[in-house]
């Protein structure tokens, strides 16, 4: 499967159904790779879980994973594997666990040109 960003359970399971697995097996499955460390999931604030490979995660000192842009006009979430955000947040604000920028991805903003 070539994704370029995290996908959806439902995408996932899309992607599966020349292979016959039905969807909650699906889930399942995605539950057990993150239980095992394997996949991790990211919500980008709409309601929707996303899943990723853990290897395609380079995290930096912080221990923070690579952030991700998430289109403000399609709604595609991207990851940004190489790109670097160095955030100084005080320990007293609490833990930031993603890292997600809001912007216009590549198709569109060629779309909009
Ligand atoms: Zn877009
Ligand atoms: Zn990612």
């Amino acid at each position: 499967m070539m994704a370029t960003g995290p996908l959806t359970h439902l995408e996932i399971a899309a992607s599966l159904v020349a292979t016959d697995v039905d969807k909650s097996t699906v889930f399942r499955v995605l539950q057990d790779l993150i239980s095992a460390g394997l996949a991790r999931r990211l919500d980008v604030g709409d309601h929707t879980w996303r899943y990723e490979r853990a290897s395609s995660i380079p995290t930096g000192p912080s221990g923070h994973a690579h952030p991700h842009l998430l289109c403000v006009d399609c709604g595609s979430v991207t990851c940004l594997a190489d790109a670097k955000v160095e955030l100084k947040v005080p320990r007293a604000v609490g833990d930031i666990e993603e890292v997600i920028l809001k912007g216009h991805c590549q198709p569109c903003r060629e779309a909009n040109r």
